[in-house]
């Protein structure tokens, strides 16, 4: 396994799954993947696509499609997200799915990989119209999703109580309650305390081991968070907590910047009263684009897929890339930022802290025993920093970059399960 495979100069990976197939080629060439193996990680093992009708408010039905695709499921039952968002499309959930896979094997944890989406904009719709999208859409599942073959959670434009309307759906449909069926769930049903904290704390955590990495401590290091939902928040909230000057954050509908450092707080309070970040009294505007060029040590891209691109690479300017989002950067980014020695905490391992928790989750559901949420939040860290450590000392010692390690890691624990399981028939 001489050298460095190639890469793609000059290609820009145009949709997320361009990326991920070309993040797989890579680390199938430095371990040596034989075709066939090849050809089945590349493609999903299942995949679903259904009608979703919803009868709006009013009367009047409209059709949105919604997709479920299970990448893998050699280690364990499928698991990933669901997500809500009019940019949902097969191609997105296929590689979200196969992210999936690779996540969970670098942490180590018994599941496969999966991802659903509806194409739908949550915000288009009443609170009613969203839970009978939602149950519509489960219904259309129950036959491919349950605790031992897949099991759904939260993403983009979900939440717990969309879990707790899947669960229902689920628990209907069989006549008894299952609460391993889906994880993210209010405590109240089987949640497990520190859930929806997880990938936050997990994005925290790898961004100050990091940091610590090339010598820099909390109180030293500035940060800009993109995204102030699910996990940028509490990325910005944690990151604020651990002494680290938050001076830029952003949602969809705007970013600010404080170079002394944003009360993030009060942010968040803002947030709440107003809807977004916008118009934050202790702040000045700034493009959403021009986050991601700050002079700061870490930037935390914490919302979609393919932010971090050839158009704007050159110019990022942080010393550290924690990836808070799935799939934030693309290949020639990949390329070009590891040529200027920025150091990149791959996705599959900084914002996989939500997955480790929802494993903490099913567990618990599965055994109707429940832990407290300073167990959770020890078994978290250990999972994280483990995970971590290995990557960091695998990187050292073959020279390669966090995110051919980490993928390395996880596709050969694939690829592995695969060989001794063997081919049916
Ligand atoms: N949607 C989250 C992710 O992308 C969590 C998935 C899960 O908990 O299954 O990792």
């Amino acid at each position: 396994m001489a050298g460095r495979p190639a890469t793609t100069g000059g290609f820009e990976a145009s949709s997320p799954l361009e990326a991920a197939q070309e993040q797989l080629r890579v680390a199938s060439d430095y371990l040596g993947l034989d075709s066939g193996v090849r050809a089945l990680l590349a493609q999903p093992r299942r995949e679903v696509t259904v009608s979703v009708p919803l009868r709006h408010d009013d009367g009047h039905v409209s059709v949105f499609v919604g997709h479920r695709v299970q990448h893998n499921l050699d280690r364990g039952p499928a698991k990933g997200g669901v997500r809500f968002s009019p940019h949902v499309n097969l191609d997105e959930v296929r590689a979200l799915a196969m992210w999936m896979t690779w996540k969970c094997a670098l942490l180590n944890i018994p599941y496969g990989g999966a991802k659903g989406g509806v194409a739908v904009d949550p915000r288009q719709l009443s609170v009613p119209e969203l839970e009978r999208v939602t149950r519509r859409y489960t219904s259309e599942l129950v036959g491919v999703i349950g605790p031992e073959r897949d099991i759904p959670a939260p993403d983009i434009g979900t939440d717990e109580q969309t879990m707790a309307w899947m669960v229902d759906t689920i628990s209907v449909d069989r006549g008894y309650t299952v609460p391993g069926a889906v994880t993210g769930k209010p405590i109240s049903i089987g949640g497990s305390p520190g859930r929806s904290i997880a990938t936050s704390l997990g994005v925290v955590q790898v961004a100050l081991a990091a940091l610590e990495d090339r010598g820099i401590t909390p109180g030293q290091a500035s940060a800009a968070v993109q995204g102030f939902g699910k996990v940028g928040r509490g990325a910005a909230i944690l990151l604020a907590e651990a002494g680290v000057r938050v001076v830029a954050v952003s949602d969809q509908y705007g970013a600010i910047h404080n170079a002394a450092g944003l009360d993030i707080d009060a942010v968040a309070t803002h947030v709440d009263l107003t809807g977004s970040v916008v118009d934050f009294p202790e702040s000045d505007a700034i493009e959403g684009a021009q986050l991601l060029e700050l002079k700061v040590d870490l930037l935390a891209p914490c919302a979609v897929e393919g932010v971090l691109s050839g158009a704007n690479a050159h110019q990022v300017s942080a010393k550290i890339i924690v990836e808070g989002a799935n799939g934030p950067t693309t290949p020639e980014a990949d390329k070009i930022l590891q040529d200027r020695g920025i150091t990149i905490v791959p996705d599959i391992l900084a914002n996989a802290g939500g997955v480790v928790v929802s494993y903490f989750e099913w567990v618990q559901g599965n055994q109707a025993y429940w832990w407290t949420e300073s167990e959770v939040e020890t078994r978290l860290s250990r999972h994280m920093i483990g995970a971590w450590e290995l990557v960091r000392a695998e990187a050292r010692r073959t020279g390669r970059t966090f995110r051919e390690t980490a993928t390395c890691i996880a596709v050969d624990r694939v690829a592995e399960a695969h060989r001794v399981r063997g081919l049916y028939p």
